[in-house]
């Protein structure tokens, strides 16, 4: 809790632990930007309860096909030990046993899907990933969806648009408001729906509190999550980030925990 409301960190990427220091030195290289933390789950939940967070939605893309049995256990294996974490899996479009990978994330009860296609080199609407959203339509599952890279447009918010006409059921969380880099397009192209929502993770840090504020009114504060991209930022100021926002009450409380639970149907 902080502020009196209950938090969740609605995008946070772990690693075991004997990678986590590899895995977030590649993120920061890819992103020319520094990391607060390390990306071990202790380290996670150490930082985060401290700045007031009581629940972290997990997750880690699997960056080729050969990682994504190994990278859903571990997913798995941490929701078990920590009650507070919701896990989604991952999986890779390019693999040639996407059924079996399907069929293993489901068994492990994960809660969604997370994807990341700069990291995975496909643009969102390529047709050979078609099949892998028809498994995921079909499970009912949400996609955790990377947006937006000003340096390339496989994550372009058009593109999402494309998947959004083409799977009309398809659950979509589009991260860092829909387009790290690419806000303006974002607001542009993307509106809210009953089937997409908008997290707030590696944006605040780049947009004035007046354009944070007019793409989460524009999305609509009830269809947004808030989220730290951990490892990427420090909580408690990316809390004091978002603070600054000066919200209503009733969008606080939203957007800071019950927008996530009551869209997963998280129990709390
Ligand atoms: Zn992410």
């Amino acid at each position: 809790m902080k502020n009196g409301y209950r938090i969740t960190d609605s995008h946070a990427h772990i690693f075991p632990d004997k990678i986590a220091e590899k895995a977030t030195n590649g993120i920061s290289a890819f992103y020319h930007l520094p990391m607060e933390y390390h990306g071990r789950v202790s380290e996670m939940l150490e930082n985060g309860r401290a700045a007031g967070v009581d629940r972290f939605l997990i997750c880690s893309p699997a960056t080729t096909v050969t990682q994504v049995h190994s990278i859903n256990a571990f997913l798995a294996s941490c929701e078990a030990a920590y009650p507070m974490c919701t896990a989604f899996g991952t999986l890779h479009p390019a693999s040639e046993n996407l059924e079996e990978d399907f069929e293993q994330l489901q068994k492990l009860h994960l809660h969604g899907v997370k994807l990341h296609p700069d990291f995975q080199r496909f643009p969102i609407d390529d047709p050979a990933a078609y099949p892998m959203y028809d498994m995921i339509q079909s499970a009912g599952l949400p996609i955790l969806m990377h947006m937006g890279d000003a340096r390339s447009d496989l994550s372009h918010p058009m593109r999402l648009a494309v998947i959004l006409r083409q799977f009309p059921r398809l659950r979509i969380i589009a991260a860092h408001l829909g387009g790290w880099g690419r806000w303006k397009e974002s607001q542009e192209i993307l509106n809210a729906d009953e089937r997409i929502r908008f997290d707030t993770s590696s944006s605040l840090p780049f947009l004035s509190v007046e354009e944070s504020v007019d793409l989460i009114h524009h999305f609509g504060a009830e269809n947004c999550f808030f989220g730290v991209d951990y490892p990427m930022w420090s909580y408690p100021e990316e809390l004091e980030r978002f603070f600054a926002l000066q919200l209503s009450d009733l969008e606080n409380r939203g957007i800071l925990s019950e927008n996530l639970e009551q869209w997963l149907g998280l129990h709390v």
